[in-house]
């Protein structure tokens, strides 16, 4: 699935040939795609508009359009956009925006992108509130912003950074890659992480994905950008799919486990398994020794 990374490409790609231009139509080929809006109620609410901005959150693109209209594309597993493509027309494609002298195709074989829309600055400011945590490269994103969330939350650490409600835009690559970085386990509880950990970890996500941005983006699924090219961020993964691989820092051949529902893959000596949790073995502590938990209790 397309991250970060892979979004802000297609967003740095696309903009020159869609900024500015009017969305002469928006041809929904594919019903799903608009649900719960039909087709027609889509495009009569985008038609004969200007794409001021092509704008990203997390892993939307958002084109917003004269007089507030926003559109929220989302491209789930498969989605990719091609501008201009040769005809004929793309296998799997399923909607076309007329730009005048652009033609922009949506194509996704699994057919699981969608596109929302928002009428109105409240109503996308609403949209995105809702899903999404803060952007990683906003400057409010610090360590204690990180340690605040962290503190609340008993998941996994691999969980934690899936969760866009959280930290919008890291998926299952930039997380592995990120947690490689600082040394984590992927399984390792959140609100256990110590401050040296966090801005380990903050710093972890950012260089990872300004380094998937410079490789502009991976393609290890289907990951084009407009232009049908590949991005290079799979031959750099640290850790990401390099399973039966040394380790480049220590020479420990990297495993795959699987951490919230995920493949995923790290180096067992850099990212030592996490201990158990105290508050266990003091439950298993037999009930018949009552001064060594009085004296344990004021570690
Ligand atoms: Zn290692």
């Amino acid at each position: 699935m397309p991250e970060l990374p892979e979004v802000e490409t297609i967003r740095r790609h696309l903009a020159p040939s869609v900024e500015g231009r009017t969305l002469e139509h928006l041809d929904v080929l594919d019903p799903r795609f608009s649900t719960p809006l039909a087709p027609g109620q889509l495009s009569a609410a985008l038609d004969g508009r200007v794409v001021e901005r092509l704008a990203r959150r997390g892993k939307y693109l958002i084109f917003e359009l004269s007089d507030e209209a926003h559109l929220f594309l989302h491209l789930r597993m498969t989605g990719t956009l091609l501008i201009d493509p040769e005809p004929p027309r793309p296998a799997h494609a399923r909607v076309v925006f007329d730009l005048g002298d652009h033609e922009l195709v949506f194509v996704d074989p699994r057919r699981f992108g969608t596109g929302e829309l928002a009428l109105g600055d409240a109503a996308r400011d609403a949209f995105l509130d809702a899903r999404l945590g803060l952007e990683p490269f906003d400057e409010a994103f610090t360590t204690d912003h990180l340690r605040r969330l962290a503190k609340a939350s008993r998941a996994p650490v691999k969980a934690f950074l899936l969760d866009q409600k959280k930290l919008a835009g890291v998926g299952n690559i930039y997380a592995d890659e990120a947690l490689y970085r600082a040394r984590i386990h992927p399984l390792r509880i959140t609100n256990t992480l110590r401050r040296p950990q966090l801005d380990a970890l903050r710093s972890g996500v950012l260089e990872a994905l300004e380094a998937g941005i410079a490789a502009k983006g991976a393609s290890i699924d289907d990951f084009r950008d407009p232009y049908g090219v590949q991005g290079s961020f799979q031959d750099q993964f640290l850790v990401h799919l390099r399973e039966g691989e040394p380790c480049g820092r220590c020479g420990t051949t990297v495993v795959k486990l699987r951490a919230a529902g995920r493949g995923t893959y790290v180096c067992p000596r850099c990212q030592p398994v996490p201990r158990r949790r105290r508050p266990q073995a003091a439950a298993a502590r037999p009930a018949s020794a009552p001064a060594r938990s009085a004296r344990t209790s004021s570690w």
